[in-house]
């Protein structure tokens, strides 16, 4: 029996491919034409352009990482991906390396230095949250300014927000900057003091897919998994509590194990002969503002550094870097590929006017040079991270039918974006593995 896997974004390939490395030979359907979902590239005249922004983050510790190097052989990692050299931010007329540990935010010197021990304060609070597995209704914003009250650092960890949850930190829920302590229960005298004298940069988290971010999704299909693009799944069948197979244009495929990387909240509709109960996530759509240039000529040499704009009206940030930094071939031969991403939150063409503004203050005069301009409105996640609306709230990846399972970022993980996706994709395996124990599911056909 072949399980079936429906929606090939980065959430359904990674459970594809922990599947087939374990045996299966699952069958990915999906209902647009390219695979990827929202990990993607395309082309714009001879540029080719990414769904967004994106790096791999958390690249030394995260689980999208983690699967690569388990599941892909030959240094797959080293090969495929450059790593980024620098991460500034800029607020006002200051500017500093982003801090990866409590030593280099002592020494960060966007915020003044007094916020800066009660920022380590805020932290060593958020770590013990975290190890004590605090579950929390306060917005971040409620939780900081017990500690925090200068308007920079607001505007800082503002813009912290607007990158991991999607919204403000007066909307944003905590759980976010909680989840790594949380799952790894990390507060100890020692975590600190190896916190406080670490050599780690923030740079080795955080690399670029050569190729574009296509090559992600590529990498997995290389592997041996096919997509079967331009087919969406109408139906999963169920009958006695169990999962027998899905429809796709009135054919039916038999199979007693099915991931569906979709979203949760269409997933009710689909199902046929039995009743979804599971946590249904609370939607708020939001997607992200992307703005592509490509310029005639080299114009700015900023070394695979990225940079981000904070926002001093505590609106969302912008950040971006030269695509072609990392993979020249992004570009014709001579010409540059920038992009710069921020959260959608007002009229489009406001955004991206004042994204324009963004990209003078870093590149002055970079109006003559440009010779391809493409604005993106991408999906960031599947749902928004709002407060009330956290990872405690969003479903676990086994449901209460038996042999359907659910994988992506509307449901319980940690990390964000393809981080959570493997994340998801690793825990599905830990049910789908116990289940096969358990029942007579079986990969023998
Ligand atoms: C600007 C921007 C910057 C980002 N930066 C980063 C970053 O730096 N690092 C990072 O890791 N992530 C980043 N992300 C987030 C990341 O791209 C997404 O979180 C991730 O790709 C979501 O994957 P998913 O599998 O949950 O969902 P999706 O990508 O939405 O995949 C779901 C798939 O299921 C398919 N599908 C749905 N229903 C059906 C059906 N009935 N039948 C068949 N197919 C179906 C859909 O077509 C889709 O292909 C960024 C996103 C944006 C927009």
């Amino acid at each position: 029996m072949r399980p079936i896997v429906i929606g090939s974004g980065m959430g359904g390939l990674a459970t594809a491919l922990i599947l087939k490395k374990n045996g299966f030979d699952p069958l990915i359907f999906e209902k647009e034409k390219f695979w990827g979902g929202s990990f993607t590239s395309y082309k714009v005249g001879n540029y080719t352009v990414d769904t967004g922004m994106h790096f791999l983050t958390r690249g030394t510790t995260g689980e999208l990482p983690k699967l690569m190097k388990k599941y892909i052989d030959g240094d797959v990692f080293e090969k495929n991906f450059v790593e980024q050299n620098k991460y500034m931010f800029y607020l006002g007329d200051k500017s500093d390396i982003v801090p990866a540990n409590l030593s280099e935010l002592l020494k960060f010197k966007i915020l003044p230095f007094r916020d800066r021990l009660k920022f380590i304060k805020l932290v060593l609070y958020f770590l013990r949250m975290g190890r004590e597995n605090t579950k929390t209704d306060l917005t971040s914003y409620e939780h900081v300014k017990k500690y925090i009250r200068s308007d920079k650092t607001l505007y800082f960890l503002n813009a912290l927000s607007w990158m991991s949850n999607g919204c403000s930190m007066k909307e944003g829920s905590l759980s976010r900057f909680l989840d790594t302590f949380i799952k790894e229960r990390r507060l100890s005298v020692g975590f600190v003091m190896k916190h406080l004298t670490s050599k780690r940069r923030a740079k080795e988290e955080e690399w670029y897919p050569i190729g574009g971010l296509i090559t992600v999704p590529r990498l997995f299909l290389n592997e041996g998994l096919k997509v079967e693009t331009g087919k969406k799944v109408e139906k999963i069948i169920v009958a006695d509590g169990m999962v027998r197979g899905v429809e796709v244009g009135g054919k039916f495929y038999k199979s007693d194990i099915v991931i569906y990387d979709g979203l949760v909240k269409n997933l009710y509709n689909i199902i046929e002969g039995g009743k979804l109960e599971i946590k249904e996530p609370k939607y708020e759509e939001y997607q992200a503002l992307t703005l592509w240039l490509g310029f005639d000529k080299k114009i700015a040499d900023w070394n695979r550094v990225s940079k981000l704009k904070v926002m001093e009206n505590m609106g969302s940030p912008h950040w971006g870097f030269f695509v072609t930094d990392f993979d020249p071939k992004l570009a014709p031969p001579g010409h540059q590929l920038f992009g710069i991403s921020g959260i959608l939150h007002k009229e489009k063409n406001l955004m991206v006017k004042e994204m324009k503004e963004t990209v003078e203050y870093f590149i002055p005069d970079y109006e003559k040079h440009v010779d391809m301009e493409h604005v993106q409105v991408c999906r960031a996640e599947k749902t928004l991270h709002k407060n009330g609306n956290n990872i405690f709230y969003l479903p676990e990846q086994k449901t209460n039918i038996k042999g359907l399972y659910v994988v992506g970022t509307d449901t319980k993980g940690w990390g964000s974006g393809g981080t959570l996706c493997a994340d998801t994709a690793f825990r599905c395996w830990e049910y789908i593995k116990n289940d096969i124990n358990l029942t007579n599911l079986n990969n023998s056909d």
